[in-house]
This record gives C-alpha cells, structure tokens and sequence, in this order.
C-alpha cells in the first residue's frame, strides 16, 4: 500500500467521512429535528458560498453555480423518489449499519445485503427473507431499499400483499369506482419500478384471481429482471408449492436467494 489517501483512490472528489458519497445521514433525525440526509460539512458545506439560498448561486463578477449545487440537487431527487417508495414510517430512513445482527442467520443475512446494496445493479439474484415474525425481515428489506434510493437514485415501491391491496386492486375492476380502468397502470408500475419489496408474500389466499394476481406479478418482475425483495413468515417450498400450479415457487427459486432469518421476536425494541 502507498500512502494515497482513500479519497484519491476513488477517483472521488467527496471524503471518506460521508463514505465518497457527498451526503450525510442522520439516522436520529426525527428526534434531532434535522433533515434526515445533508450535505456534507467537511467536503461540500466547506466548500458552499451560497449558504444554501436557492438557486444556489452566488456573485463573482457574474453567476456561477455553488460547489454546493449537485450535491443539493441529489438530495433532492433522492427525497422525491423517496417519497413515492411508500414505505412505512416507521421503517423509514432506517440503515444498514443500525441493523443488528443477533444470531447466524440474521447475519448471512445481513452480509447478503450489504453485498446487494454495494453490488448493485450488478446483482444477479433478489432475496426472499422467511421466518417467524418479528425477526427484522421487513426492516431488512426496507433497509435495502432506502440504501439503493440513496447510493444509486433507483426508483423503488414498498408493498404490502394484504387484503386492503387486493381489495384495491379489485376497485380498479369495479365500473364507477374512483379507480376504474387503472389496473394495468398499477400492474406496470409494479413491473417495472427497479426495486420493488414484497412484503408477507407467500400467506394462503384462498381465490384463483389472488393467486394469479401474485402469478402474474411476480412473472412480470421474471421477465422484466427487476430486482426484487420478498418477505415472508413461511418457508416458500411448503407455502408455493400449490399456488398456481407451482409456478410462482419455480420462478422464485430462479430469480431469488432464500434466506431464512428465524429467531425471537424484536419488534417490541424497534
Ligand atoms: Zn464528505
Ligand atoms: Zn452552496
């Protein structure tokens, strides 16, 4: 090893303190009243002469754009994208290193993720995360979605498969309901958005429509490789094995790591 420092070595005119990236997160921020991402003090607010008064330009003799600028500008493209993720509040702004790993599988899961988040698009496999509740399977996953959103500006959705989402669904089918007719606008944006989280997939449903519905969804995600998280509190060789025939189970194998994360329940520390 030289002594070159890291920023050097990345080509990165950002520092090692806001990992090359610019930006700073601020896990705690809700109790801090700050932002929950901003620019860095020690590489871009060191460098800002507008004081962050938009649009970002100061006086020299003439306009020029503030160092401050494209960083700003990230930030608020992140925010945006963020804000049509649909992800729980609770789950929100939530980041890898605040996952705590508290037994074996918990951890392969979370080196599976680290791996996907620095990976990334190059990830040839999505993740499909089953256990017992409250081991951090969702957390998990929308940890993952909030660190993609951040480092790579991805479009991602969180959705839930619920009665209340299929019962959406069915209102884009029922003539005169506000929704009439937008069903297959709904079932291309779940196609196609570059990261989507599926959330407790894999529970009994008892109609053929449901069943196809989640056939159909995840047969799109196949063809289109999108990358695609699932969780879910069963094992999916025992929970798909007859829906639709097998299909979905055969497909999953194909595009997703199973990983169990099984374990006690901590959801009342989150
Ligand atoms: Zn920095
Ligand atoms: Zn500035």
């Amino acid at each position: 090893m030289t002594n070159q420092n890291k920023s050097d070595q990345s080509g990165s005119k950002f520092c090692e303190y806001c990992e090359h990236t610019g930006i700073i997160r601020h896990p705690y921020y809700k109790e801090t009243g700050e932002e929950p991402l901003s620019p860095c003090p020690r590489c871009v607010l060191s460098v800002c002469k507008c004081n962050s008064e938009e649009p970002y330009f100061y006086y020299d003799g003439g306009i020029r754009e503030c160092e401050c600028r494209e960083t700003r500008m990230k930030i608020d493209r992140i925010k945006f994208i963020y804000a049509a993720s649909a992800i729980d509040k609770k789950y929100q702004w939530r980041f890898i290193n605040e996952f705590e790993s508290r037994n074996k599988l918990t951890d392969t899961a979370k080196s599976a993720a680290y791996d996907i988040i620095r990976s990334f698009p190059d990830v040839k496999k999505g993740l499909y995360l089953w256990g017992n509740p409250g081991t951090g399977k969702t957390l998990l996953s929308t940890i993952i979605l909030t660190e993609l959103i951040i480092r790579h500006a991805v479009e991602g959705r969180f959705v839930k498969i619920s009665r209340n989402f299929f019962n959406r669904l069915r209102a884009t089918f029922a003539e005169g309901s506000e929704t009439y007719g937008t069903s297959s606008a709904i079932e291309r944006e779940f196609a196609e958005v570059d990261v989507l989280v599926i959330d407790d997939f894999g529970t009994q449903r008892d109609s053929t429509w449901e069943q196809e519905t989640l056939y159909n969804l995840v047969d799109a995600r196949y063809e289109a490789e999108k990358f695609t998280i699932f969780t879910s509190n069963n094992s999916p060789l025992t929970a798909l094995k007859d829906i639709s025939g097998g299909r979905v189970l055969s497909r999953i194998k194909e595009m997703c790591r199973i990983m169990e994360i099984s374990g006690p329940d901590y959801r009342e520390t989150l």
